[in-house]
């Protein structure tokens, strides 16, 4: 902002707020989008563009039993201010308890085993529902729910949560509640004596852990209560959403999913030597995570910063709102990433299609170049190129 600007601006808000808050770094780091629409980002104003990996199966995390939480959050991954992730391991029996969150919608892909939720939403109704890998959930902002492995194999699987100052450690928890609630105020508020509660845990439980659970499910204690909109999608049971030389990508957005508002996830696979070619997205933040193989991810970030890191099996990246992008698979194995998006819509401006959607003669002229050559350049879309570029 310039001088002139920036004093006309806290001029208009004179008598809401000290200079020092509208314009200390503290401002930015509360997140709010609409003002860092305004102001740079501090995370993304340094003369080189800071790292977008994180090796988040290489971290311990939260670990009870058989059954562990690693989350990649803005203390883990200073840039992955939009969205937070977390690998989710549960041990048969386990249970991730009864809890909401206050700041952030959950999004989920299971990778192995199976699971089981429940979740209340305002309303009053409740939906219980089994999840087997390639599956999809989606828990709204502050609608209470649990997770259950079922069967005795454990699961695995990989929630996505659309803010990325949300801590999976810092979730409003049922026991932690109830645990610290004064007695005669829980006798009153269930119609319970209260010695009732005597024996229940005064700290958050976090994963509980008992039987393996019945596989047909029990019904609730009002009965079934079913909600308008189900909170479950079968992604990888679909036909892939487009094929390519080189590719495929499976993708679910609030089109396909009506309740899934604030996140759109991807499955991208890339045959070796593929290519997810340069792009951007003008409405969200992207979050990856390497399901398998082995990729390079470029980042462009204006100033002339470009910045590229190499992910592996269990690794994360991120790429701003905005920002330009690529993901190439470097081994020697099919590549698959999952890749969750903080917008229910999904918008992506690729640079084949940029480049193709202009006139010969104002390339020529942008990049100095002649007619023939510009000529050259696809005249279409290349979403994925193939090992040896994309054919005419
Ligand atoms: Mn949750
Ligand atoms: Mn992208």
């Amino acid at each position: 902002m310039s001088d002139p600007h920036r004093r006309e601006f806290l001029t208009a808000a004179a008598g809401i707020a000290t200079l020092a808050t509208l314009s200390g770094p503290q401002q930015a780091a509360a997140g709010d989008p609409s003002f860092m629409n305004n102001v740079p980002d501090p995370a993304l104003a340094e003369k080189e563009l800071p790292t977008f990996k994180f090796a988040l199966e290489q971290s311990t995390g939260k670990v009870i039993g058989g059954s562990f939480g690693k989350e990649a959050t803005v203390t883990q991954l200073p840039i992955s201010k939009g969205i937070a992730g977390v690998s989710m391991k549960l041990e048969p029996g386990a249970m991730r308890e009864l809890h909401w969150h206050a700041t952030a919608a959950e999004w989920a892909f299971v990778l192995e085993g199976r699971v089981r939720t429940t979740v209340i939403d305002p309303q009053g109704a409740s939906e219980t529902n089994d999840f087997d890998p390639g599956d999809v959930w989606y828990f709204p902002r502050g609608h209470g729910h649990m997770l259950q492995c079922l069967g005795d194999r454990p699961c695995h699987f990989i929630l996505i949560f659309d803010n990325g100052y949300f801590s999976e450690f810092g979730t409003f928890s049922i026991t932690d509640w109830i645990g610290h609630t004064p007695k005669p105020l829980l006798a009153k508020n269930f119609g319970l004596p209260e010695q009732a509660f005597d024996s229940f845990p005064k700290d958050e439980v976090y994963f509980a852990r008992g039987k393996i659970p019945p596989e047909k499910p029990s019904v609730p204690l009002q009965g079934w209560k079913p909600p308008a909109q189900t909170h479950k999608y079968r992604l990888l049971s679909q036909k892939p959403i487009a094929t390519f030389a080189g590719g495929r990508e499976w993708r679910v957005d609030s089109s396909r999913f009506p309740i899934s508002k604030t996140v759109t996830g991807v499955i991208l696979d890339l045959d070796p030597g593929a290519l997810r070619t340069l792009h951007w997205h003008p409405n969200a933040d992207e979050w990856q995570y390497v399901i398998d193989g082995q990729v390079s991810v470029t980042l462009f970030g204006s100033h002339g910063r470009f910045r590229t890191e190499h992910l592996a099996k269990g690794d994360v990246g991120y790429i701003p709102q905005g920002y330009g992008h690529s993901i190439e698979n470097v081994g020697t194995t099919k590549a698959r990433i999952l890749i969750g998006f903080n917008s229910g819509t999904y918008e992506s401006i690729d640079l084949t299609q940029w480049i193709a959607g202009n006139p010969v003669d104002v390339l020529a002229t942008n990049f100095g170049q002649t007619a023939e050559l510009v000529e050259k350049f696809p005249h279409r879309d290349v979403f994925v190129a193939p090992k040896d570029g994309p054919g005419k």
